[in-house]
C-alpha cells in the first residue's frame, strides 16, 4: 500500500480536508510528490520549496514539510507546470518533482482530470481518487536541479518606512511607495 510521508493515505486526506476544505485529487497526486522529492533529498538537510503553480500543490507542500508561504520557506512562481523543487537552503541544489502525463495511459480517469477533459460533474471521483492512489510516485517525474541564485536564501523584507503616498509602511528597496500606491489593481475606488 502506498504511504505519504508516513501516513496512511486515509489519514493524510484527513488532513487535507481540514486543512484545504475538501479532498481534492490534486492534493493526493501533490502527497505523492513531495512524499518522493523528500525520499531524493539527504536525510536531515534543511530545505526550502519552491511550487510552480498556485493551484493545489502549494497546500500539500504545507501540509507535509515545515514550509509555507508565511514563513517564506516556501515559494509560489506560477509557471502552470504540476511541479515543485525542494531544495537545500544555502546551495539551492535539490529535486525537482513532477506530474508526468506521458505515464497516465494506464490511468484513464487521472489523465481525464489531469487534461481536464470532463467537467467536474462527469468524473468518476471514486475512481479517480483510486486511480491516483494506485499510481502514486510511479507517474511522477525527479530530476536533480540547482535553483536560481534569486529564489534562494534571504527572507526577510529589509528595511521599512511609511509609504509618502498613504503612510502605511512599506519596505523602502521595493521603490519610490508602496505596491498600491505605485498602482497595483486591488480595490475598487470609492
Ligand atoms: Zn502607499
Amino acid at each position: 500500500m502506498n504511504t505519504i510521508c508516513g501516513h496512511s493515505i486515509e489519514d493524510y486526506m484527513a488532513l487535507v480536508e481540514r486543512f484545504h476544505g475538501h479532498p481534492a485529487p490534486g492534493l493526493l497526486a501533490g502527497g505523492f510528490m513531495v512524499d518522493l522529492a523528500k525520499k531524493n533529498l539527504p536525510d536531515g538537510e534543511f530545505f526550502d520549496a519552491l511550487c510552480e503553480t498556485k493551484v493545489c500543490l502549494p497546500d500539500a507542500i504545507q501540509i507535509l514539510t515545515p514550509c509555507t508561504v508565511g514563513n517564506g520557506w516556501l515559494k509560489i512562481v506560477d509557471t502552470g507546470r504540476f511541479a515543485l523543487a525542494l531544495f537545500e537552503k544555502y546551495t539551492g541544489e535539490g529535486v525537482r518533482v513532477h506530474l508526468d502525463a506521458g505515464r497516465l495511459g494506464p490511468y484513464p480517469e487521472y489523465e481525464s482530470w489531469f487534461f481536464r477533459r470532463r467537467p467536474k460533474r462527469e468524473q468518476d471521483r471514486d475512481r479517480l481518487m483510486r486511480e491516483i492512489a494506485e499510481a502514486g510516485a510511479g507517474v511522477m517525474g525527479v530530476n536533480r536541479v540547482r535553483v536560481d541564485a534569486g529564489l534562494v536564501g534571504k527572507n526577510s523584507g529589509g528595511k521599512t518606512e511609511p509609504c509618502p503616498g498613504c503612510g502605511e509602511a512599506y519596505p523602502v528597496e521595493t521603490g519610490a511607495r508602496c505596491g498600491a500606491c505605485a498602482g497595483l489593481p486591488l480595490y475598487a475606488r470609492p
